[in-house]
């Protein structure tokens, strides 16, 4: 814990004084134009990899970047989601995952939960992603549990379109969906491209969307 009160020392003393006017016009609002979406991993930094500042990005982290499907009892992401699309009015959603996830390897070599009882019925909402995962033959376990995190990806993409917030919002036209994997050791990021339904490399296709334009605008 030290060495948190000393970062923060350190940023009211050094870094805070640089930012002042950002953090005099962020002080009564925000606009944030993206939702980030990303799995806990204390390797994983949105505001680094996208490099935005504070107020830049409405961020929900939570272990697996895991959005539960839409029912009568919604929870915080929802919450979350849904403030982000309905008050805020964000213009983009992304689901990040990322690589030597440790929940998404949980459930890909089927590990034990019952020491976490929380995290293995948290996990259930890649249920979708699991079944299609072990469905599936690779070469190694690490092939499976890369897959088993880009298909977690899709699964959230999936189970976010069913919120109505998000489904009014792709309905206008006002929304974009991104899934995306990061990789840790190398800093590249892979997309899931709507279109062909394949994850690309982002920094070669900068336009890729997880929601093509004629589907977010089909009447
Ligand atoms: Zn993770």
């Amino acid at each position: 814990m030290k060495e948190i009160i000393e970062g923060f020392l350190k940023f009211r003393e050094e870094v805070f004084p640089i930012h002042e006017d950002l953090f005099r016009g962020l002080a009564h609002q925000q606009r944030p134009r993206t939702l980030f979406i990303s799995c806990s991993d204390s390797r994983l930094v949105p505001e680094l990899v996208t490099q935005h500042q504070p107020g830049g990005l409405f961020v929900i982290r939570n272990a697996g970047n895991i959005v539960p499907s839409y029912g009568p009892e919604p929870g915080g992401v929802s919450a979350s989601v849904e403030y982000a699309v309905t008050a805020l009015q964000v213009t983009d959603v992304v689901i990040c995952g990322h690589s030597d996830c440790g929940a998404m390897k949980a459930i890909a070599t089927c590990a034990c939960m019952d020491e976490m009882p929380a995290v293995g019925s948290w996990l259930r909402y890649a249920d979708s992603a699991r079944i299609v995962n072990q469905a599936r033959h690779y070469a190694s376990e690490r092939a499976r549990i890369e897959s088993m995190v880009r298909e977690n990806v899709i699964a959230q993409l999936a189970n976010i379109q069913t919120h109505p917030s998000v489904r009014l919002a792709l309905e206008e036209g006002r929304l974009a969906l991104h899934g995306w994997v990061y990789d840790i050791e190398s800093g590249r990021i892979e997309a899931f491209d709507g279109a062909s339904r394949s994850f690309v490399s982002l920094a070669e296709h900068t336009e890729v969307c997880a929601t093509p334009a004629q589907f977010a605008t089909a009447v």
